[in-house]
């Protein structure tokens, strides 16, 4: 499914372009696109004429031949365009199309400096706020604008409008601690007669070992007010090399600190790491199994700098970058002037300079750690791709196309590269450690945490139970309660895991059982009590929380379930005199929410941190003993083939979060099912025995890694045309799939943004030929769009959707 187009060049053009270099062309009906060099050839195309193209926009390849080669891979294999492909690998600046929004920059003033073409567009400008290219070339009724758009962005007349995200500065915040020669022998008498004839500095002292004994860190500020000296008293102890500053929060695109030694591995990390090295040289693909806390990280670190020392390219991927600032951190500090983040949060320009600096493989970016889409940057010379947390369901791209998994591209690129890939987890998803079960990647365990911290301790507790005996206060369990009592009074910190946004999934009227639902969705609206409102969690909806039942009128309102915001509320009447924290989508919209919350968590402002799975990647704090996870059961009763398996990465991974410096830690798991067999596997931490179970129920009703899945989701706002639609597909795939077709089927959410919504799946055996089958489908779906009611139907195709 490539869908190339043949444009006409002239031999001199012929002679100067290459494969990766952008050009302007005419695109329909006198639409201007960006578009990429694929081929350079001699055939004229099939049913059109060809067209000239408008402007050559590169002097040399901004795309390299792996890349176009792995791109077509992935338009190959997920069933999607070449096209859409490209557009989702460059960044946007990259792509001048006819629907570019143009805009003035405020200010300028030189008229006299344009030519008549520039000044039509300044003009026009002065009356609308901004202008498509497409209006700008008929504003100068020229088919070819890019010159003259160039030239104007070269005067800085106007820009290219976009969605300008800020750079990533988290404020710093300045904390204070002893330096190292008197945290080593903490002698308070010594320091004291030693500063017996300083009056004020001996109180600095002595406030800060009263701050010491809370176990948090101090902020300067703290201690200024605490101990009501000025800020040049603690300043004369930094510099007598007694106290010492240091931040938490830093900077993270531009590094500035030298870099630190790597740790010492210890002897188990040490024959890890020697076991992925051998384990490359025979295969490309090693899977280290590491329990949470064992150390992966530094094991990555160790392999990276021997990679950077030869000069080679290594990229790391990571689930959610926003959701791992604490690992950017990490990294920075070994590898900060070789190290670039690659973050769809950055602006145009920063994404446009990594990309760069890749291309010319410069050595700010020879390390890369970024998210899914740092997979399409040009790397030339890749060394090692790191897929950290490889069983994360954000590896794989739901919407819009390409519905890619980054996890597989990356080892099919890897493949294009010659270069190993190393996945790492704690919890392997079931495909990979299948892979590795069937010799198709080496494996390599890490059984034991670093400084041989226990694995925490894990108890189930039955709230059926609790709630016949009456030991329920809200939605904790007189164990809990106790349990978190005891952290805080050892002043140590505990995070609660509910995988509920929001206070209330559902609003109930008691009188007749009506729930308001979504006007735009099939579903019911959720109750946000901070805002006291109801939002669809599907379409963004929002609307003010009713006082009466729409239905009936009764004013007998009810919630059901619960979300973050209600533990977060009856946390505050259990614990008052404890700070409490939320971290959910909703808490961490603004820009830099998330990582005031983290920051805050980390120093210790925050005791008791409640969220969603947010909370299961992959952070490390030193001082958290306690997780509660609050109900196991609505994760466990979802209805997916992968919700077991999904409920226990989540729930060890949520876990894994308690006692990683020190201390075992406890984790409590509330739950109306103790006996639920994936609760047993999480208590017992029994990967094996949960893999071997699900693996015997897939293998039973034809799931992965057994049959391969192609989703076909179609959608339309005319409820009897999708369902037509659905019914024709369904015939002509079951007339050459027989039964490995499912449906169509009406998802549980059947209508989304007022659009009605019908699947197919279709399910492949091991043994049939992939190619073969899309084939099929491919001409089927060629079929179903000449009909000319189904044309306006949209139509997804998902290979391995799940
Ligand atoms: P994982 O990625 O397996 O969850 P981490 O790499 O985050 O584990 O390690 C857990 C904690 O232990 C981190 O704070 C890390 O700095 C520390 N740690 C791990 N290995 C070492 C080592 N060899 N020397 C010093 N500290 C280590
Ligand atoms: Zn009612
Ligand atoms: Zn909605």
């Amino acid at each position: 499914m490539l869908k190339s187009f043949t444009y006409k060049i002239t031999s001199a053009e012929a002679d100067f372009l290459k494969k990766g270099i952008r050009v302007a062309v005419e695109f329909g009906k006198s639409k201007i696109y960006t578009a990429l060099v694929y081929n350079i050839h001699n055939s004229p195309p099939l049913g059109y004429e060809a067209k000239d193209i408008h402007q050559i926009l590169d002097e040399t390849p901004v795309v390299n031949e792996i890349q176009l080669k792995h791109w077509e891979w992935i338009a190959n294999y997920y069933m999607c365009s070449l096209g859409e492909v490209f557009r989702a690998a460059l960044p946007s600046a990259f792509l001048l199309e006819s629907e570019t929004a143009i805009q003035l920059v405020q200010n300028f003033t030189n008229e006299s400096e344009l030519t008549n073409d520039e000044f039509l567009i300044f003009e026009a400008l002065q009356y609308q706020s901004q202008l498509s290219i497409q209006q700008i070339a008929e504003i100068i009724d020229k088919k070819t604008v890019f010159p003259v758009i160039k030239d104007l962005i070269a005067k800085n007349v106007i820009n290219v409008k976009e969605q300008i995200y800020e750079q990533y500065k988290p404020k710093l915040v300045k904390y204070i601690q002893l330096s190292t020669q008197w945290t080593e022998n903490e002698q308070l008498s010594e320091l004291l007669e030693m500063l017996k004839n300083a009056k004020k500095q001996r109180a600095v002292i002595l406030t800060l070992f009263q701050l010491k004994s809370k176990n948090k860190p101090i902020k300067v500020v703290q201690l200024q007010e605490d101990s009501n000296c000025s800020l040049a008293v603690i300043k004369s102890l930094v510099d007598k090399g007694i106290l010492e500053y240091y931040f938490i929060q830093k900077d993270r695109i531009n590094f500035t600190g030298k870099s630190s030694e790597i740790k010492e591995l210890t002897e188990h990390q040490k024959s890890a790491y020697n076991r992925i090295r051998k384990s490359f040289k025979k295969k490309q693909t090693v899977l280290l199994k590491g329990i949470t806390s064992s150390g992966k990280t530094e094991i990555y670190v160790k392999l990276i700098k021997e990679l950077l020392h030869d000069n080679k390219q290594v990229l790391y991927l990571l689930p959610e970058i926003a959701l791992t600032t604490q690992l950017i951190e990490r990294l920075q500090h070994y590898f900060g002037e070789y190290l670039s983040v690659f973050h769809s949060k950055y602006s145009m320009n920063e994404r446009v300079e990594v990309w760069n600096n890749v291309l010319e493989n410069k050595q700010k970016a020879q390390l890369i750690l970024g998210a899914r889409s740092s997979l399409f940057l040009p790397f030339s010379n890749l060394g090692l791709i790191i897929v950290d947390e490889e069983h994360e369901p954000s590896f794989k791209q739901y919407d819009p196309a390409p519905r890619y998994h980054a996890r597989d591209a990356a080892i099919v690129l890897a493949k294009m590269h010659g270069s190993n890939v190393l996945l790492g987890s704690a919890t392997p998803s079931i495909e990979t450690y299948y892979n590795a079960q069937q010799g198709k990647y080496e494996f390599v365990e890490l059984n034991r945490r670093y400084g041989d911290v226990l694995l925490p301790e894990m108890e189930l507790v039955d709230i059926k139970e609790k709630h016949r005996k009456k030991k329920m206060t809200g939605h904790f369990s007189d164990r809990l309660i106790e349990m978190i009592s005891d952290a805080l009074l050892q002043k140590e910190q505990v995070i609660l895991f509910q995988n509920r946004r929001g206070f209330a999934p559902i609003v109930e009227c008691k009188t007749c059982g009506v729930s308001p639902q979504c006007p735009h969705c099939d579903v019911s609206l959720t109750f946000h009590s901070f805002k006291n409102e109801l939002r669809c969690h599907y379409c963004g909806h929002r609307q003010a929380m009713p006082h009466n039942c729409g239905a009936c009128g009764s004013s007998s309102l009810n919630t059901k379930g619960f979300g973050t915001e209600q533990i977060e509320m009856e946390l505050t009447q259990l614990f008052p005199d404890y700070k409490i924290g939320r971290m959910d989508y909703d808490s961490t919209r603004g820009k830099y929410s998330y990582q005031k919350i983290i920051g805050q968590f980390q120093a210790h402002e925050i005791d008791i941190l409640v969220g969603t799975q947010m909370l299961s990647k992959g952070l490390d704090f030193a001082n958290v003993s306690l997780v509660g996870i609050m109900n196991a059961d609505n994760m466990l009763n979802f209805p997916d083939f992968r919700a077991h398996e999904r409920s226990y990465q989540l729930m060890v991974q949520v876990a894994g979060r308690a006692g990683r410096a020190k201390k075992r830690g406890k984790v409590a798991i509330q739950t109306f099912n103790p006996y639920h067999q994936i609760l047993q596997q999480v208590s017992t931490n029994s990967y094996e025995e949960m893999y071997k179970e699900q693996m015997e129920e897939r293998r039973q009703y034809h799931y992965p890694p057994f049959y391969r899945l192609i989703k076909i989701t179609l959608r339309h706002k005319n409820y009897n045309r999708v369902e037509e639609g659905a019914v024709w597909l369904g015939k002509s795939l079951s007339n050459i799939f027989k039964e490995q077709v499912l449906g169509p089927s009406t998802p549980a959410i059947s209508r989304v943004r007022s659009f009605y919504i019908r699947t197919i799946i279709i399910k492949i055996p091991q043994k049939q030929a992939l190619g073969l089958t899309k084939k099929h489908i491919l001409r089927i779906k060629n079929s179903f769009q000449a009909v000319k009611e189904f044309r306006s139907i949209r139509f997804n195709m998902d290979v391995d959707n799940y």
